[in-house]
């Protein structure tokens, strides 16, 4: 029996984080389904999991794990690995688990795996974390708005949190949105869009992480610590670059400092999952388009 025939439906796997500091191959049977789990971290990161025992088989290309940023909570018996520079959730790594929990990487940094149609495993962390309780906001309030509700919400750690008004999430008046670009999926966020009077986003300077898309004009925010995306937002331009913009770049400007995007995974008591939700088109390869 040739080698082919013997292992036939193997494959070579490709991911990376969305800057490109980090990236791997690994061979693995064809990939049918990922775990998706609901704990508080998981949930709040939106990784979907691909357990392997295959560690002889995984191959760093770019960059070293060990530069990749370890979380760990509760009982600490996994390590969460993301790239520090654009907050990729990468891979977990559980040292004192059953072989096949060693080594978990995060499904939506692999290419070639269409993750929303992909078959998903549920399991039921929550119940084993009953120890968390969700940061409490440090800021201030938001303004409210008529008809509207106050959500808080935080990171992981806590170290960054949000309080914001908007109309109430499972009333279908507010815009909620999945963007298709190659960061927003990789960190699988839920955007709401409210004015930037009625968001307060809470982190010290070192805290807060800003990843600076290629593009120049968003920047992703996320906690540095947990690496847990909490918003977007379209960069500021000095006075002499925006007399230097045409037109219609002008417009795109000011439409884009007009919403202040958050997270709603990073939401107290905001069940992702059951909210309606548009898709801004895109792919991987195309620019994020949040803020047109
Ligand atoms: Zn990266
Ligand atoms: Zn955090
Ligand atoms: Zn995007």
């Amino acid at each position: 029996m040739t080698e082919a025939q013997d292992r036939p439906n193997r494959r070579t796997y490709q991911g990376s984080c969305h800057c490109g500091a980090f990236a791997y191959e690994i061979d693995l049977p064809e990939l049918k389904t990922v775990i998706n789990c609901d704990c508080s971290f998981c949930s709040r990161k939106g990784n979907l999991y691909v357990l392997t025992s295959e560690e002889d088989n995984f191959r760093v290309i770019e960059g070293s794990e060990e530069r990749l940023t370890s979380y760990t909570f509760g009982p600490r018996n996994k390590i969460h690995k993301f790239c520090p520079k654009c907050a990729t959730s990468m891979l977990s790594r559980m040292p004192t688990g059953p072989p096949q929990l060693k080594l978990l990487l995060n499904a939506r940094a692999i290419q070639d795996i269409d993750i929303d149609h992909i078959g998903r495993r549920n399991i039921f962390n929550s119940k084993l974390d009953p120890q968390y309780l969700p940061p409490a906001h440090k800021g201030g309030m938001p303004s409210s708005i008529e008809g509207g509700q106050i959500y808080t919400g935080s990171c992981h750690c806590g170290a960054v949190t949000v309080a914001l008004s908007c109309k109430p999430l499972e009333s279908c008046e507010e815009r909620i949105a999945e963007c298709s670009c190659g960061i927003c999926q990789r960190n699988a966020c839920v955007w709401i869009s409210p004015t930037p009077e009625n968001v307060v986003l809470s982190g010290s300077e070192d805290a807060v992480g800003r990843y600076v898309l290629a593009d120049g004009l968003t920047s992703k925010i996320f906690c540095h610590t947990c690496g847990v995306n909490m918003s977007s937002i379209r960069n500021e331009l000095s006075e002499k670059e925006i007399l230097e913009l045409t037109e219609q770049d002008l417009q795109d400007y000011r439409r884009g400092r007009a919403h202040t995007p958050i997270n709603a995974r990073t939401l107290h008591g905001v069940d992702v999952g059951r909210l309606k939700m548009i898709v801004i088109e895109g792919t991987a390869a195309t620019p994020c388009r949040l803020h047109l």
